[in-house]
């Protein structure tokens, strides 16, 4: 039986698809935003709309920005020839908020994952074998502790070291499954400068 109208339904269904939103979440949002007043409500939606328009990978690192080439890649104080591999833009931007990393990153935009049906091909490690055709100093993999983020680290190992290009991971100081955008700012320098050769 449906208790609610179709509009609501049909807004409480597309929040149900946001992650981390279950049904009860979703009915508690639906109902907020019936609630605003409806400039606000517009200022949300075109929000989202605009976020979406004008949001795009870098050309360089794939991180997600409304510029051709994102503010780190473009910027001149920063060191090129030192690339850090991480998953997400989430985890790019909690190295950032450390500010004692100087170099440029690479985004892979996911992780490797065979049960997920992820391959190699699927995230941007195509991307990083071109921008190693230039001389980098070192590549330190900072993908996430968990099976997936392990399994993207072996393979970027094995993909690049025979290019005799210098490659790290940083330290487990990162406890096992964590995300790196959940860890505090002194774990995840530690991580960094802990970091091993591989
Ligand atoms: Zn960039």
């Amino acid at each position: 039986m449906d208790y609610y109208s179709s509009h609501i339904k049909n807004l409480i269904d597309e929040l149900c698809r946001l992650p981390g939103i279950g049904s009860k979440t979703a009915q508690r949002l639906a109902f907020h935003i019936i609630n605003q007043p409806e400039e606000r409500v517009e200022r949300l939606a075109s929000a989202i709309v605009e976020a979406k328009k004008n949001i795009h990978e870098c050309a360089v690192c794939h991180t997600l920005t409304d510029q051709e080439i994102c503010p780190i890649c473009s910027d001149p104080a920063r060191n090129k020839k030192l690339i850090m591999v991480v998953e997400n833009s989430r985890d790019l931007a909690a190295y950032e908020k450390t500010g004692k990393f100087d170099g440029v990153y690479h985004v892979l935009q996911g992780a490797i994952s065979p049960m997920m049906g992820i391959g190699p091909a699927d995230i941007r490690l195509k991307e990083l074998m071109v921008r190693l055709e230039q001389p980098v100093d070192e590549v330190i993999i900072a993908t996430n502790s968990s099976l997936e983020g392990e399994t993207t680290a072996m393979y970027i190992s094995k993909l690049i070291k025979p290019a005799g290009v210098k490659v790290s991971r940083i330290a487990s100081g990162v406890p096992v499954g964590g995300d790196l955008e959940y860890i505090d700012e002194v774990t995840l320098l530690r991580a960094l400068e802990g970091r091993t050769e591989l």
